[in-house]
């Protein structure tokens, strides 16, 4: 299983517009953070986690040959509205995407791009869509996906485990049955939003906690502000923790 961090950074992305902080004034590529989106190779078949608004530039970036399909943690602008740029893997693979999310985040989508789904016929210039909602695990083409209910403050969303990889953005408080979803990860990407509280999502130190409760082998962080700068907040992570940069890449042994 190959994980490829398409953005790494909260949703007004990093610089953030017309801010002369240290961080947004940075050279270190590292701390050049698109909106949250993550590619996984598994089982020969190409996945996103969520199409952030700045999907197009980063498939530029780092192509897929095709995609698979799409699994949605919530509906959250940052997290969909590159959505309408999945017409163009629908018009290189001749078929519709199919799409997965809890039922609210199905029914935002629906909402939003109300075009994109229940087509008649195959059409060119719009993305065609299948919606599937789920709330168990299920499989994508023979992998084994598993949604992993979290608190994003007072909003119910879906992380996702497959193998021993798991994906938890978004979250500021994971209710006690989620924890039994998480054991024996080899990798775990966890919300670290910034050093200072926030009502939906955990900062750092809270990061840091939850990380050593899950005991995974690495954990590395996402969805960071612009008030961490990789370096200076890098140095002070303890073992088995790291913030993760948009460009990063990660091969796990997928164990079933
Ligand atoms: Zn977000
Ligand atoms: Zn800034
Ligand atoms: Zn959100």
């Amino acid at each position: 299983m190959k994980i490829s961090f398409l953005g790494t950074g909260t949703s007004g992305g990093i610089p953030v517009i017309n801010c002369g902080c240290q961080v947004c004034l940075s050279d270190d590529p590292c701390n050049k953070r698109l909106r949250p989106s993550i590619k996984i190779e598994v089982d020969g078949q190409y996945l996103l986690i969520d199409t952030s608004m700045d999907l197009r530039q980063q498939l530029l970036r780092d192509p897929m040959p095709r995609i698979d399909a799409v699994l949605y943690t919530h509906a959250h602008a940052d997290h969909i509205y590159g959505m309408d740029d999945l017409r163009r893997f629908n018009h290189l693979q001749h078929q519709p995407i199919p799409v997965y999310g809890s039922s609210s985040t199905i029914h935002r989508l629906r909402q939003a791009f109300g075009y994109a789904f229940d087509l008649p016929a195959f059409q060119n210039g719009v993305p065609n869509l299948i919606s599937n909602i789920v709330d168990k695990p299920f499989r994508v083409n023979g992998t084994e996906i598993i949604p992993i209910p979290l608190w994003h403050g007072k909003m119910e969303i879906l992380g996702y485990r497959i193998g021993n990889f798991a994906y938890c953005t978004d979250v500021s408080a994971i209710p006690q049955s989620s924890y039994a979803l998480l054991q024996n990860l080899e990798v775990l990407v966890l919300d670290a939003l910034r050093e200072e509280p926030h009502p939906t999502h955990f900062s750092l130190s809270q990061a840091i906690r939850e990380a050593q409760k899950i005991g995974a082998g690495q954990t590395w962080f996402t969805h960071m502000n612009h008030k961490i700068d990789h370096q200076r907040h890098s140095a002070l992570l303890p073992e088995r923790c790291a913030l993760a940069w948009d460009g990063l890449i990660l091969k796990i042994e997928n164990k079933k």
